[in-house]
């Protein structure tokens, strides 16, 4: 049948409008809050390296020129900080955007592409647009299940998206349970480990993914300058990966897909160890500051070993995590609301200056009194 012509227009490939759009964490306050504190998309409380910001101003004197399109300098400093080899890195927009390369080159329709029940979730987003259909293991106690996984894995799987430390849990799995999993998925099958906070973490137990994906074909690790390095509005990402992925990536990324400005501020901001370090102990001590206090005040707390604390309001249907949320952001305090991550009674926190978590910890007692 024919259509009246006003009603003819392009029209999505199925599915795309399914798609529920990604919502980034507040960062307004009502009018006439004095100070705003931003704690609801994990950046970096120090700022970023000082040499991050002197290079980014360098480049302003030259913007009329392209970047470097293969990033050279930023994955030689990257494998040299790592000890990897440069040709087995691909830098990108935000790991955002390999974490989506990903999806679009390894999943037809038809395809099943694999998270766990609280995992981050642009993975659904980036599973959904390419065409293919999401798979959602359970977890245990808020932490990714291998065995969970593993019995979720069926013909049709292609990609296993593993987020560890997870977001918004903040909770971890050994790398022996890493190695588990990987040894029981079938080689056909990407395993894409999603190491965002991996510098936060202190546990002997726990590693990132450079061996596994050395010595594999199909494990992929993704890294990110938003997160430790302060980095988060320059979008940084990369890639390490065996040199058949890197040979996909190359053929689909965008030909300037790093900008100048990310490039000379990620080579300082990985030159720069000390604000790392300093990042790293201001975290450990706040982070661990700040479990005591919201367990003290009653709060249940997910174990967190990343720069962020999601935390659990009771069910008395008055102290819930929306009244919290209202409460703190009319005093400035900007969590993150995680219903959508199956947590319709928690906010997630990012460890703030000393200052934020202080006056959070004291917002909260108050609204708990209230
Ligand atoms: C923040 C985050 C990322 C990526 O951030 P980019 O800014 O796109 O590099 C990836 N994975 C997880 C789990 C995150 O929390």
């Amino acid at each position: 049948m024919t259509q009246p012509t006003e009603q003819i227009r392009p029209e999505p490939r199925a599915g795309i409008m399914d798609i529920a759009a990604y919502v980034p964490g507040k960062s307004a306050a009502p009018a006439g809050v004095a100070k705003v504190h931003k704690l609801s998309s994990n950046e970096n409380p120090l700022g970023a390296s000082p040499n991050a910001v002197e290079a980014v101003k360098a480049v302003a004197e030259k913007m009329e020129f392209y970047p470097d399109g293969s990033a050279s300098r930023l994955r030689n400093a990257i494998a040299q900080a790592h000890g990897l080899n440069p040709a087995n890195i691909v830098c990108c927009n935000g790991s955002d955007e390999v974490l989506g390369l990903l999806a679009q080159c390894y999943l037809s329709p038809g395809d099943e592409g694999l998270f766990t029940e609280h995992g981050f979730l642009v993975y659904r987003n980036y599973i959904q647009a390419a065409g293919a259909t999401c798979v959602v293991a359970t977890e245990t106690e808020e932490r990714a299940d291998v065995d969970a996984i593993l019995a979720a894995v069926t013909p049709r799987t292609r990609i296993v998206f593993l987020a560890n430390p997870n977001n918004p849990t903040g909770t971890y799995i050994p790398f022996d349970e890493v190695r588990r999993l990987h040894a029981a998925l079938p080689k056909n099958v990407l395993l894409v480990l999603d190491a965002a906070y991996a510098e936060y973490v202190r546990r002997n137990d726990y590693e990132a993914g450079v061996e596994l994906v050395a010595a594999s074909q199909n494990v992929v690790m993704t890294r990110t300058f938003s997160k430790i390095h302060g980095l988060g509005g320059l979008r940084i990402g990369w890639i390490y990966a065996p040199a058949h992925v890197i040979e996909v990536l190359e053929r689909v990324r965008g030909p300037f897909n790093v900008n100048a400005a990310a490039i000379e501020a990620g080579v300082a901001a990985m030159a720069d160890r000390a604000h790392v370090e300093r990042t790293v102990a201001h975290n450990e001590k706040w982070l661990t500051w700040l479990t005591g206090e919201l367990t003290g005040l009653g709060l249940r707390v997910t174990p967190s070993v990343g720069n962020f604390i999601l935390i659990h309001f009771p069910d008395d249907g008055s102290h819930g995590a929306a009244e919290a949320d209202d409460y703190l952001t009319a005093r400035g305090y900007i969590l993150r609301r995680v219903a959508a991550y199956g947590f319709p009674n928690a906010l997630r926190m990012t460890v703030g200056t000393e200052e934020a978590n202080r006056g959070v910890v004291a917002s909260l007692a108050e609204f708990l009194r209230s």
